[in-house]
């Protein structure tokens, strides 16, 4: 059995806490690898590492930061088809959908490349007599980051691409079921030219993530998973002195106005809500016609569009989508499927049966579509993160934007129309984090920012972009004064500018 040891200090780790999780092969159901789980002492040790490469870190210009940055992009790329197939067999989803993950990291590598002139402070010359003042951001120390299992190549490069960039040494504590990856990109990372200790990757689970939260030299973390955890984690954290981000669960709306166009919003629904089964914050498992006439139009072909979907194992280059990442996932889908037929929603297609020929221990579920879900039912209110699409009928443009309005989470939305002044309305009012007009799956590109709004994000900043710089750096203003000629007197009174 293959371990996957923790990577502290530019080396593996062999870790002592004899506690270990299952890493399993989705397409077969079987344990392909078996991750090592860190002791508090690991951990620490981690800390310490970071910390102390942190200091030669900080003090390496921004330019030569952002060479590493290039080199990295350039491995990663050397290593795109080997890490997409590594990828693929811990998680499930498809090579083509592993390749995207990397791709969508890779981007925010791409902004991290222009650290420089990103870090670039403000300056006001002659705020008063002989008085310039100017502004710097600094790194913060020793920052972690804790992530999810369904994107284990962007969710990791979201963060310490930005935070490393910026001049802080990062502990990454990725998720247990899918960690060999954010192991692979930390070594990518020392070959890069990064020094040792700059970029660690110990593995656990809430102990792993308890530790952290509770170390006093980690200055900040990012946490990005579901809301009772994120919710968790930023109380926790913020307890402890540190600034925290934590992204929570979703349940991303997909209004359909009646005049849009219904084959590019089928193709576009589809794509959203089963695309990596469904595992996705960003998918879109509840589509809102409005209009009687437009839901039943979209059913019929929804219905007939998920008759193509082929699913299959994930090196199947055929395959739209493949197993979920676990047999307990898989068992919590089909569990809220059944929920919502007991609670009176029309199941119009059944995906619980599938089973694929030769592969019936891997975790697959096929594609299924409710009809007739109602606002107050347990299975519209809570994330399925699974291949279920929800079909909310709506009377109207106000009954619609209403319901991810009023949704606990607000990650992501997206509005199907070709009118205009509708979407911009929509875009304006909607009480969402992210909007798609004609875009399902509205994942800002790296240089703007990522976050949700409601039980889907708990702090103020979000990630990558500017905001990602901001919440990994702190900014230090000097007020610097060169008089001339005489001595002044002493002032006894707050300085202005009158
Ligand atoms: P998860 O919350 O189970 O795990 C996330 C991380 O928390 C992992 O590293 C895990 O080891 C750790 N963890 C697990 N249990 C813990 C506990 N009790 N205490 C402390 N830490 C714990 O999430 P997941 O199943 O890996 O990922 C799916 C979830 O992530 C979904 O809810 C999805 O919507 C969400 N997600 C959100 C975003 C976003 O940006 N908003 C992006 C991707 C995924």
């Amino acid at each position: 059995m293959r371990d996957i040891a923790n990577f502290v200090n530019g080396q593996a780790l062999v870790g002592a806490s004899g506690r270990y999780g299952d890493v399993f092969n989705p397409n077969t159901g079987e344990v392909q690898a078996r991750v090592q789980f860190a002791t508090d002492a690991e951990i620490d040790a981690a800390v310490q590492a970071a910390a102390k490469a942190q200091i030669g870190w900080a003090a390496t210009n921004p330019q030569r930061r952002a060479r590493v940055m290039f080199e990295f992009k350039r491995l990663i790329e050397r290593d795109m088809n080997a890490l997409a197939e590594i990828l693929s067999s811990e998680h499930g989803k498809v090579i083509a959908d592993s390749k995207g993950d990397i791709q969508r990291g890779l981007e925010v590598i791409e902004f991290a490349c222009g650290i420089p002139h990103i870090l670039k402070g403000e300056y006001t010359e002659g705020a008063g007599p002989g008085i310039d003042v100017y502004s710097m951001r600094q790194p913060l120390g020793v920052v972690a980051g804790i992530t999810p299992f369904n994107f284990p190549a962007m969710i990791p490069m979201w963060m310490f691409g930005v935070a490393i960039a910026v001049g802080n040494t990062f502990i990454l504590k990725p998720s247990e079921k899918d960690p060999t990856v954010p192991v692979k990109l930390a070594e990518l990372m020392m070959e890069a030219g990064a020094p040792e200790g700059v970029l660690n990757v110990i593995h656990g689970d809430k102990s792993a993530v308890d530790a952290i939260l509770t170390h006093p030299d980690i200055k900040a973390v990012s946490f990005v998973g579901s809301s009772d955890i994120a919710h968790y984690v930023y109380q926790t954290g913020t307890a402890h002195g540190k600034r925290v981000q934590a992204m929570g669960g979703a349940k991303n709306h997909g209004l359909v106005l009646p005049d849009a166009d219904l084959d590019q919003v089928v193709k576009d629904l589809s794509g959203a809500a089963f695309g990596s089964a469904g595992e996705r914050c960003m998918a879109l498992p509840v589509v809102v016609p409005v209009g009687q006439k437009t839901a039943d139009e979209l059913r019929e072909r929804l219905v007939a569009e998920i008759e193509t979907l082929h699913v299959g194992i994930s090196t199947d280059p055929a395959a739209h989508y493949g197993p979920v990442v676990s047999a307990q996932h898989r068992t919590k889908i089909a569990d809220y499927i059944q929920i919502g037929v007991d609670e009176g929603a029309e199941l119009v297609v059944d995906g619980r049966d599938f089973s694929l020929q030769g592969f019936e221990m891997g975790f697959f579920i096929g594609p299924s579509l409710f009809d007739g879900v109602k606002k107050g039912m347990k299975t519209y209110q809570e994330e399925i993160f699974g291949p279920v699409l929800q079909m909310v009928r709506a009377e109207s443009f106000e009954e619609a934007i209403a319901l991810p309005s009023e949704h606990q989470y607000g990650n992501g939305v997206a509005i199907f129309t070709r009118n205009g002044r509708a979407a911009r309305e929509f875009a304006q009012r909607v009480n969402v984090g992210m909007v798609g007009i004609n875009v399902p799956i509205p994942v800002p590109v790296a240089y703007h920012t990522f976050g949700g709004w409601k039980r889907s994000a708990f702090g103020d900043t979000n990630q990558h972009g500017v905001e990602g710089v901001k919440f990994y750096t702190k900014v230090k203003t000097v007020t610097a004064r060169w008089p001339e000629g005489d001595v002044e007197d002493s002032a006894f009174v707050i300085p202005t500018m009158k």
